[in-house]
Order: C-alpha cells, then structure tokens, then sequence
C-alpha cells in the first residue's frame, strides 16, 4: 500500500508535502521520495525507509519550488528496493513530469508485455511505470491527453498525483474509486492527499474528495495557483471503495468516503458485540488499531474497557515483515501483556482483522501467561478469505486461515476459549449505507478482473 500528498502554488511545497507525507507514513514504511518543480525544471530525492530517515535538512533545501508530490511505499507489485521508489520522473517530447501512485493495476503485466515487444524499455518492476509508457506512446499533445489516452488502457485501483515541468499538477482517481484521494487548500495553495490526516496536519481545509473516474488539474504560473479544474475523463463504474480502509488500513482521525475512520470501527466494535457477546470481565484491544473497535464492544457490552497489550511504538507494522521467522518473533516485540489487568479475568480481546492468524495465536499465549484465566478472541471484521489485488497487502490464499479453515478450526488454531467474527452486513451497516464497496477480501467478490497475464503471473509467482 502507499500513500500520495501533493502541494501546488506554496512558497515552502517541499517542506508542506514533507509533513503530508509524514502523516501518511502508515500507508507505507518502505520507501519515501519527493518531487518538487522550480522554473521548468524537476527534482527528485527518494530514499528507502520512513520519511523521517529519508529526509534531512539538506535534502530538503535541495528541492526548491511552488509545486512539490511525495509518496511513500509499501511495495504490493514490484520489488522492495530504490528503483521502485516513488515519485518516477520521465521526460516525453515536449517536456517532464512526475508521477505517484497509490494502488495496483490488474492488467499491468498484460500491457508490459505488449509495450515491451513494441520496443519499451521498462527501469523498474512497478505497475506504475506501465502507465508511463502509454503516455509516452499517446499521440494526444498535451499531457491530459496522453493521461487520458493511458488511463483508457489499464484497469484497476489507482490515485495518482502527477506534477508536470510547467507546473501543472494532476490528481486522478480510477473509475471504480478503490483508493482514496482528497482535495484541500492551504492558503492560496492546493493539496491533494490520500487522507484527510495530513491536512489537519498542515492546517489545509478540506474541500472534498476527488470523485472516482474524476482528474483535476491545478494550474498556473509559478507565483500563484490559478485554480482547480475538474475533468470526468473516465467511464464511470459503479464505485466500489475498499472497505478495508475503514477496517484497518486508514488513520483513524481521517474522513474517508466522508466518514469518519474512528467511528466507523467504533460502530464495527458495537456491532461485533450485539452479533456474538461474550462471557468476560473486561475488554482489551490489540493496539493499535483494534482501539477504535474494542471502545465500541465494551461500551455495547457494558464492561470495562483496559489496555491489556502495550505497544512498542519503535517497531513498525508486524505484518510487514517479509519472513515468516522475523513476523513470529515481531509480535513479542511489539505487544507486550499487562499483567495487573489481565491476571485472574476473563479476557475479551478485540482485533481489526485475522489473517494469518499467527498474531492472534501468540497474543493468546501471551495473555495466558500473564494469567489471564479465559481468552476471547473478536475479530471486528469477516474472515479474510481471499487476496486483495487493488493495492492491499494481503498474504497468498493458502496462507490465509480463514480460506481453509472453519471458524472453529482457527480458534484450535489460535487456541482461544471462544472467537467470532464481525458479519459482512454488520461491518457494512457500521461504515453506513449509501456507498458500494468493494470486499472482495471477504467474499472473493471482485469488481474488476485480473488480465490473462496478470493471472497467470499471480498463479506462477504463488506455486
Ligand atoms: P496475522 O498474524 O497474519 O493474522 O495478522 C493479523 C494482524 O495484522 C492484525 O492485528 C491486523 O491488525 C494486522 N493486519 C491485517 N491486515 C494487514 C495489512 N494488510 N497490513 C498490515 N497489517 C495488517
């Protein structure tokens, strides 16, 4: 997953999207690069790790400009390393842009292989630079155009900011709108953002989302932004929003779709506890993102609500960890029991989401050593039964339990006294009615197909 932040028509953009970029840094700890645009000409800094570790001073002070896009990367095509770190530079006949993307394409293996036996020369394994090399081959003039032109071509979950050498700045959100992207104003300036979190941030407004299927453009001369324009390029499909943004992968004091992240997990948490309550003396979430949801459950079930698990706020995202050896010894690291709250209780613990299962069966044990006499395990979401291919890193299918398993097979598994799980329309009903989503990670309900080669690689790549 990645997260995308771009400034227009601000005198300090580079150090703007810098902080943007920092409140976006859950959407991806792998890589963080930024463009920025001064007189015609593009800069670029990218460098592996958080954006604190990839930026100094003096990196900064090295991308002058009014215009500035950032990114940061959590590689789910491509490989982990700098070459596919974001944003790419290129240049075209008629001038050079950047580009930043959040999501995945489902047919870009189909289209790699077809510009490459038509003579492209790719420099990077990401899904992204497929996009790149159909603008290069667009005929269209203007850089809308060849956008335009290239977007017709792939499918699948895409925001994209881009910022030309004439100091355009682009924002697009693909037809179906899985990803999300925001537009706001920070002064005179504009900001695009792939969350809301970012701006309360740098004090920017909110002015709304970008719609799927939607490009605004900002453009204008380097000393002032003249202005948004909004172009419906694209067919619009029905939209299927991720809903795993709200479950677990969107900062809680974000807006997405217009809502609110933190009460749509809290309302995920009360739902849980109406469809399957349980026998205990107090609720603990694993930190941090099952807080929202555990608040929900206990104030539903009407029993006290404890920070049973601490977290190590110096370690990154467990699940991240590429081997298997380094994820198992990564939740020790990360959570640890308290034993004052759990000893002698019955313990009610609530997490976002199971995948592997291999956190939620050392989080038991751990409890249970710090005397816990009974463990409950509720699951504030479905069971995650099939890959996500639109941009969310989600194991291979043999490796999730829950697509194998019955639920009382994993609670063996996890070796909990009870577990139960969020149902599809309680999870729906909590981030409210009125919007389509896609689910597809719960249901293998997928909105837009895989391409021929995109399958077969997939298929090959999980042998
Ligand atoms: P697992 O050990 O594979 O069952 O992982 C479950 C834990 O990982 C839960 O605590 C989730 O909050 C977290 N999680 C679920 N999906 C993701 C994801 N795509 N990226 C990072 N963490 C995740």
């Amino acid at each position: 997953m990645c997260g995308v932040f771009g400034i227009h028509g601000h005198e300090e953009a580079a150090n703007i999207a810098y902080l943007g970029m920092h409140a976006l840094q859950h959407r991806g700890q792998e890589s963080a690069g930024l463009v920025a645009v001064d007189d015609g000409r593009l800069r670029r800094h990218v460098a592996m790790g958080l954006v604190s570790d990839a930026f100094d001073r003096d990196a900064l002070a090295k991308l002058p400009g009014r215009t500035a896009i950032g990114h940061v990367r959590y590689s789910t095509a491509g490989s982990s390393e700098l070459r596919n770190a974001q944003p790419f530079v290129f240049e075209y006949a008629g001038g050079a842009l950047a580009i930043a993307h959040n999501g995945n394409l489902v047919n870009a293996a189909e289209l790699r292989t077809e510009l490459e036996a038509a003579g492209s020369i790719f420099q990077t394994s990401s899904d992204t630079e497929v996009i790149v090399h159909l603008m290069a081959k667009a005929r269209e003039p203007d850089v809308l155009g060849k956008l335009t032109a290239a977007l017709r071509r792939v499918r699948g979950a895409y925001s994209l900011i881009i910022v030309t050498n004439d100091n355009q700045m682009i924002g697009v959100r693909d037809p179906n709108g899985f990803r999300p992207l925001v537009i706001g104003r920070l002064k005179d300036a504009y900001v695009l953002s792939s969350e809301t979190c970012s701006f309360d941030l740098i004090e920017a407004e909110l002015i709304r989302e970008v719609e799927p299927g939607e490009i605004v453009v900002f453009d204008g001369s380097s000393s002032k932004a003249r202005g948004m324009v909004s172009h419906k390029l694209l067919e619009v499909a029905p939209p299927t929003f991720c809903v795993f943004e709200h479950v677990y992968f969107a900062r809680p004091d974000s807006l997405v779709n217009g809502k609110s992240v933190y009460r749509a997990r809290e309302k995920m948490g009360m739902r849980l506890a109406q469809e399957a309550p349980a026998q205990g003396d107090v609720v603990i979430p694993v930190p941090d993102s099952g807080v929202p949801a555990a608040i929900g459950f206990a104030k539903e079930a009407g029993l006290p609500f404890e920070m049973g698990l601490i977290r190590s706020h110096y370690v990154g995202r467990t699940f991240i960890e590429p081997q298997d050896s380094i994820r198992h010894f990564g939740v020790r690291l990360k959570l640890s029991p308290v034993r004052s709250i759990v000893d002698g209780k019955r313990v009610i613990v609530v997490d976002d989401s199971l995948v592997r299962g291999t956190t939620s069966r050392k989080i038991v044990k751990m409890l249970r050593g710090a005397g816990a006499r009974e463990v409950h395990l509720r699951i504030s979401a479905p069971p995650t039964t099939h890959p996500c291919f639109y941009g969310i890193d989600t194991p291979n299918r043999s490796e999730l339990v829950a697509a194998s398993h019955t639920i009382d097979e994993i609670q063996r598994y996890v070796t909990c006294d009870s577990l139960a799980y969020l149902s599809h329309e309680g999870m729906i009903a909590a981030v409210g009615s009125g919007k389509t989503y896609c689910s597809a990670c719960f249901t293998g309900d997928y909105p837009v197909p895989l391409g021929q080669s995109d399958l077969v690689q997939l298929r090959r790549a999980r042998l």
